[in-house]
């Protein structure tokens, strides 16, 4: 293990504002956020803060108190979090491209009381209508796309596109955030209890039933926090710059991008979707240092990069996580960018980062690394959970530290189901080498079983991504008359390259038994994505079930 790493020192449990409170002191004048342009100084944004806090406090917030932010990357998302948190509410973090259904559902399961949101035609109206289809919501605080914290150039409308700016009632059920900022006297103090005291609903779990709220507390954000401060001791605090394009509603951004970005006293240079080339061109002119993504991210540079004349070569340091980062896509993008990508692994769950591969210590091709510091990673069997499996034997991963969840709101027996002895049990296979390095092998419920046998999807998917005219690869299961269940592979390939599924099948008898070899290889243009960009089953898996759904007889 490399030696730079703390790992003795115990892990500070604080709570939360404390992150950017304490950069707010060391690099008052440098710049926290440039959003298209605009610049907000460290000590403006601990202001700012401070004044919407005291703005939620007026309009009711106190301990506990749950705030929802609908918003994109943009600095109201910023400010909104830790003025939420500092007045002591809840932060529960949406979606903006939810639709209305999903709005409500967590708007009613979490007891949302205020949403702060954008006056642009893509989401303010179904947020607006909320507040008659969802009883507890009872304001909405409205950033302006035009105000002052954002650049009023028509930029914004280049990367907003068809949305445009929308009227807002003035009605008590409407608050502008101007005027949250505008609040007079001092915030209020409220006590916190670091390792008690909820700081974020992250609601997870969409893709399998209904989506519930992981409980996130002041000790799991600001330990996930110093955790990853310490995996890169070399950062030059105060000095680095950060692009972020994940969104900050989603747990990776939200830590590993915010959180870490403004502990580390970064610029973060904020953008509110992925457009490849604002993305390069951002690259290119101001010269991030940090680059959080997920896999698809860079394997969408990587094709560009090789095309066109862009300066990649000021990233140094990359965290790639949510989903497995093939071998060769690293490869070609440190290739192309001279930087470090390792790849870490979490879950909402565990806020999120649970292990990474070091930055100056063996990188093991295929392994999601090592633990946090303070961090236990035990392999359990999935059948029961207190057996504990041998080194190199293959089981679930659990996962014991301060960055693990309280458990999820209002669901006792949900919270029961994963934690075992105080760890978080993740529904991932894998196991632990003989140098303590965790491979996944892949997700409990995503294994195929074909004939008995447990085939694992993502074997199957790192052998296609071997093929060089392969860019993207979703193995599923689907149904087979003879084993129940069967391997089949839906594949993008690269632009300009043209192999056959037979073609692809051929190359993969080399890598796969037979009983791996997917039934089918089906070709697509595009591969479905989670909001993240994460690749998705669950539409491939939706299409597959209708297809051998029995068609239901007419009835006269
Ligand atoms: P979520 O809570 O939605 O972020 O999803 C967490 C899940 O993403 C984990 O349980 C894993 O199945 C998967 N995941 C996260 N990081 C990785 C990784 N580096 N490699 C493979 N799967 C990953």
């Amino acid at each position: 293990m490399p030696v730079a790493i703390d790992r003795t020192t115990p892990i500070p449990l604080v709570p939360a504002p404390s992150i950017l409170e304490e950069s707010a002191r060391r690099f008052a004048d440098r710049p926290a956020l440039d959003f298209l342009g605009r610049k907000t100084s460290y000590g403006e944004l601990a202001r700012l803060v401070d004044r919407a806090a005291r703005g939620f406090q007026q309009l009711g917030v106190k301990k506990g108190t749950r705030v929802g932010l609908c918003l994109p990357n943009c600095p109201y998302y910023v400010i909104s979090y830790f003025a939420v948190l500092k007045a002591g509410g809840i932060v529960v973090n949406f979606n903006p491209l939810y639709v209305e259904r999903e709005l409500k559902h967590q708007i009613e399961d979490s007891g949302t009381r205020i949403m702060v949101t954008l006056d642009i035609r893509q989401i303010y109206p179904k947020v607006a209508a909320m507040l008659e289809a969802a009883n507890c919501l009872e304001r909405i605080v409205v950033c302006s796309m035009s105000g002052s914290l954002t650049a009023v150039k028509s930029v914004m409308f280049n990367v907003f596109k068809r949305s445009e700016v929308v009227a807002i009632p003035d009605d008590l059920h409407h608050v502008r955030f101007e005027r949250l900022l505008a609040s007079q006297g001092e915030v209020r103090p409220v006590e916190i209890v670091p390792e008690q005291d909820v700081a974020v609903l992250q609601y997870t779990g969409g893709t399998t039933g209904v989506p519930k709220g992981a409980m996130l507390t002041h000790a799991n954000i600001t330990a996930n926090t110093a955790q990853l401060c310490r995996w890169v001791p070399e950062i030059s605090l105060g000095q680095e710059r950060m692009l972020l394009v994940l969104p900050l509603f989603h747990v990776f951004a939200m830590t590993v991008g915010m959180n870490f970005g403004l502990a580390v006293g970064a610029e973060l240079f904020l953008l509110p979707r992925f457009e490849l080339e604002q993305v390069l061109k951002t690259i290119t002119r101001k010269r991030p240092t940090l680059f959080p993504g997920v896999p698809t991210i860079y394997t969408a540079l990587n094709g560009a990069a090789e095309q066109g004349a862009w300066d990649l070569s000021s990233i140094k340091v990359c965290i790639s996580g949510g989903a497995p980062l093939p071998v060769e896509v690293r490869a070609r993008f440190e290739q192309l960018t001279g930087c470090h990508l390792v790849e870490g692994y979490g879950l909402t769950e565990s806020a999120p980062v649970a292990t990474c591969n070091p930055l100056g210590g063996a990188v093991k091709a295929g392994s999601v690394g090592i633990p946090m510091p303070g961090t236990s990673i035990e392999v359990r069997s999935p059948l029961d959970p207190a057996i504990r499996m041998e080194q190199g034997e293959k089981g679930e991963i659990c996962i014991r530290g301060p960055q693990v969840m309280a458990g999820y709101w209002n669901r006792p027996e949900d919270t029961a189901a994963v934690m075992f002895d105080g760890a978080l049990r993740t529904g991932d296979i894998g196991y632990i080498d003989e140098d303590g390095y965790i491979f996944l092998v892949d997700r409990i419920k995503d294994v195929i079983i074909s004939g008995g046998y447990n085939i694992y999807p993502r074997v199957i998917e790192e052998a296609l991504y071997q093929h060089p005219d392969v860019a993207e690869v979703v193995v599923i299961g689907v149904a087979d008359p003879y084993r129940g269940q069967a391997p089949k592979a839906f594949v993008r390939l690269k632009d300009g390259h043209a192999a056959t599924p037979e073609q692809l099948k051929d190359f993969l008898s080399g890598y796969l038994s037979r009983i791996e070899m997917p039934k089918q290889i089906e070709l697509r243009a595009e591969l479905p994505k989670t909001m993240v960009g994460k690749l998705s089953k669950k539409e491939l898996q939706a299409e597959e079930a209708a297809q051998a759904a029995p068609v239901p007889a007419h009835t006269a």
